[in-house]
């Protein structure tokens, strides 16, 4: 059964009382402040719809688990210079065409789905 916005919002205090909290600034554009309005509502459709916050928060969480989920897919794999498991963060070979790390970042690095979104 999902959760009612009460619900969330009383989780959402604990695990900030559990966690501790760090206030940041965040700047949006007006197509982006669009979509967040938008999607906040859409999300939860027939139901209270997220508030920004936790909207974000949600993201941020989602994003890690599909980090993981990537790296664990990449741990299957070795740098083809230097032998070391994927994902590599630094390497002395850094900069060789062959090395991982010149060019891994692709496949790491947040992508739009949609090319066409991309300014
Ligand atoms: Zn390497």
């Amino acid at each position: 059964m999902a959760k009612s916005s009460a619900e969330r919002k009383a989780l959402q205090r604990k695990r900030q009382k559990e966690l501790g909290v760090t206030k940041i600034e965040l700047l949006v554009d007006n197509q982006e402040l669009e979509m967040l309005q938008r999607n906040c509502v859409l999300r939860m459709p027939g139901r209270e719809p997220y508030d920004y916050v936790e909207y974000l928060q949600m993201l941020i969480r989602k994003d890690d688990v599909e980090y993981k989920r990537q790296a664990e897919e990449l741990s299957k794999r070795k740098c083809e210079r230097c032998g070391e498991q994927l994902p590599v963060q630094q390497c002395c070979l850094s900069g060789d065409a062959k090395c991982w790390v010149t060019y891994g970042y692709r496949e790491l690095q947040l992508n739009l789905v949609d090319k066409t979104i991309a300014k």
